[in-house]
């Protein structure tokens, strides 16, 4: 198979499609099942694949939670910083405008240079944090 083809496949259609309705950045199993509603019966390897080749191509960002381990895929591929819920998994996309300086000087003693960064800020989204007003105490 050549890898650098383009061709746009109706299942290439249906994962970028899919992609572009996700604000909620889909593991590959979400993305697999909300393929399976556009197109039924679509074997997982393929979807597997196709989300492999728009990683490659820039249509689609990887981003990997570090506690959890496994890999999410975002629509946004433009720089940007993620909230990420520690209770419920949630990752909401968010634009810090952090000095870049500040990177440059902390990575300095390093010799690194630096391609690129985001930002992971954890802790609870909203909905986690009215639900734990309701219980006070938790369970
Ligand atoms: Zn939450
Ligand atoms: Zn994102």
């Amino acid at each position: 198979m050549d890898l650098g083809t383009t061709r746009m496949t109706p299942q290439r259609r249906a994962v970028l499609d899919v992609l572009a309705a996700s604000d909620d950045h889909p593991t590959a199993a979400e993305v697999l099942e909300r393929v399976r509603r556009l197109m039924p019966g679509v074997g997982a390897a393929t979807v597997y694949r196709t989300l492999a080749l728009v990683v490659q191509s820039g249509e689609c960002a990887q981003l990997r939670i570090s506690e959890e381990g496994t890999t999410r895929y975002d629509r946004t591929v433009r720089r940007h910083d993620h909230l990420v819920c520690t209770e419920c998994g949630r990752v909401d996309d968010v634009q810090i405008a952090l000095d870049t300086r500040v990177l440059h000087e902390a990575a300095k003693p390093s010799s690194f240079s630096i391609t690129s960064y985001d930002v992971h800020i954890q802790g609870r989204c909203a909905m986690c944090a009215a639900e734990d007003r309701h219980n006070p105490g938790g369970n």
